[in-house]
């Protein structure tokens, strides 16, 4: 099985939710990994809220950019963009992926939301242990800075990047409800 930190940042999250996390994400991961039939790259979940997600994000972007900094505009971009989920997953510079919780989101208080969202969000994380999809995400994100100005190597990978969030979306329910049963709707 592979592993799966729990970490915090910025914010205390409520010790129930962090309980909750830390004892049924491994459970989920393992029927992400029965599912796709390989193993995931090691997992780092940092509970945190939108703030903190934000700045984890950008320190991630900075590591793989050489230091790169986004323009105002493009950060009020994906502020709003990021507020309509309450997570997501990205590049550990160190090795394997980051999952970026909104841990203060009432929906982690929820069992079978919570599940849904791990869920989800390890499908992303098998995604990224798929062949290029780093190197894609990485390209994605120089373009997204205006490092790289290949307009149509970008639409391919935003191609990919629709895709994978279909999948996640599709399978978020399913995963869910076969790891922890009758807790998700
Ligand atoms: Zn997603």
């Amino acid at each position: 099985m592979t592993a799966i930190t729990v970490t915090t940042h910025r914010a205390t999250p409520r010790a129930d939710v962090q309980q909750w996390v830390t004892a049924n994400a491994p459970i989920i991961a393992q029927v992400v990994e029965q599912h796709f039939g390989r193993r995931l790259e090691p997992v780092t979940i940092v509970l945190t809220d939108p703030r903190g997600r934000s700045e984890k994000y950008w320190q991630v972007v900075a590591a793989i950019t050489d230091g790169a900094t986004p323009s105002r505009w493009q950060q009020a971009l994906d502020w709003r963009e990021r507020r309509r989920s309450i997570g997501e997953v990205t590049i550990n510079p160190a090795g394997g992926t980051l999952m970026l919780l909104d841990a203060t989101d009432p929906s982690m208080r929820r069992p079978g939301l919570a599940a849904r969202t791990l869920a989800h969000e390890l499908v992303h994380a098998d995604q990224y242990g798929r062949p290029g999809v780093r190197e894609s995400r990485i390209a994605g994100i120089r373009h997204n800075l205006g490092i790289e100005t290949d307009h149509t190597r970008a639409r391919a990978i935003n191609r990919l990047v629709d895709q994978h969030e279909h999948e996640a979306y599709r399978l978020e329910k399913q995963l869910a409800r076969q790891a922890l049963g009758a807790v998700v709707r």
